[in-house]
């Protein structure tokens, strides 16, 4: 009896179990190679903490982690018609349409969603780049405008995060027509007077870069993405030299002046709350533990300890008097010293 439950047993179990463990549990990092425990790493951002190489995130994990509380509203994009040209190459459109809903469990290759950083109301939209290599279609076209009419209308900052390999070929030129659309819309938001962030993730490519991703007030990369109209092997095999060390990578772009800054995506929120501060002529923020925007009677207290900020808040202050009254003092207390830091 012993010997079967002692030794028998474990080395069936072990049969059984071994194929499964490291699959759904384990990533490599494709830099490092260092094995890293999914929860660590989607903790993480799904950024490898021994080399800092930065992977693909969905854009639903990255609002929630750039969202207050991960408190976010879907912005409704109108759908186009589906394959307006009967695209097939080794599959037909709206097959690989229908596969890469089901593996993104999205329904288009751009999220657009509203909601508070740092108590600062914004729009932001993201690109994804695992639905058809974030290709951008006149989905995504229709996702740029929707988030730019709502930026518009609610005048608030518009934060793009973009990740393409171009213009999506199954749409032939409808797609290009994404272009100047975009750049439209975009100068909607200028016209407005309403700042437009871009984040340029690894990789933006192709027409999304000769279009909305490089007409922002402001241009953040991500460590090492490679950002390019043509990628380097097309350049390489065409002008037949070698390319330099790093050639379109973020931090050669951020020495030649492509970009303005070039942030770790653990930093990026705190980043994205002082620059939107920043254009929007707010105070800066106060660091510390922010309440979700749910409570809307303590937003403004949380903020009432910066004289210039008091003036303003004033009216939000009086719609939620007979509420915000008793909870007033305590966290009025608790940021005060948080603000000296
Ligand atoms: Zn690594």
């Amino acid at each position: 009896m012993n010997w079967i439950s002692n030794y028998v047993r474990p080395k069936i179990n072990s049969l059984f179990s071994r194929r499964e463990m490291p699959e759904n549990l384990w990533t490599k990092c494709p830099e490092c190679g260092t094995m890293l425990f999914h929860r660590e790493l989607s903790d993480n951002l799904n950024v490898c903490p021994s080399c800092e190489h930065h992977m693909g995130i969905s854009p639903r994990d990255r609002f929630t982690a750039l969202f207050d509380g991960g408190i976010f509203t879907e912005v409704e994009v109108p759908a186009p018609i589906t394959d307006p040209l009967q695209f097939r190459d080794q599959k037909r459109y709206p097959d690989r349409m229908k596969a890469a809903q089901k593996s993104t469990g999205e329904s288009e290759a751009m999220l657009v969603a509203e909601g508070e950083i740092g108590k600062t109301p914004i729009v932001a939209a993201a690109q994804d780049f695992s639905f058809m290599g974030g290709s951008m279609g006149m989905y995504v076209g229709n996702a740029i405008i929707a988030a730019a009419e709502r930026a518009v209308l609610m005048k608030r900052p518009l934060i793009l995060f973009s990740a393409a390999g171009g213009a999506r070929m199954q749409e032939g030129i409808l797609s290009l027509m994404q272009m100047p659309r975009t750049t439209v819309a975009i100068q909607m938001l200028r016209e407005a007077g309403l700042p437009y962030i871009v984040v340029l993730t690894h990789p933006t490519t192709g027409g999304v870069t000769a279009s909305y991703a490089m007409l922002g007030d402001v241009h953040i990369a991500e460590p090492n993405a490679l950002i390019c109209f043509a990628g380097p092997r097309v350049i390489e095999q065409t002008i037949r030299e070698k390319l330099p060390e790093g050639f379109q990578r973020a931090e050669y772009l951020l020495d030649h002046g492509m970009l303005d800054r070039v942030t770790s995506r653990t930093q990026m929120r705190d980043e994205l709350i002082s620059i939107t501060r920043m254009l929007l002529g707010q105070p800066r923020a106060i660091s510390g533990i922010l309440e979700a925007p749910a409570e809307t009677e303590e937003a403004p207290v949380l903020e009432a300890p910066k004289e210039e900020d008091a003036a303003k808040e004033e009216v939000p202050v009086k719609k939620a008097k007979p509420a915000a009254k008793a909870p007033a003092k305590k966290p009025a207390a608790k940021a005060k010293p948080e603000t000296k830091k």
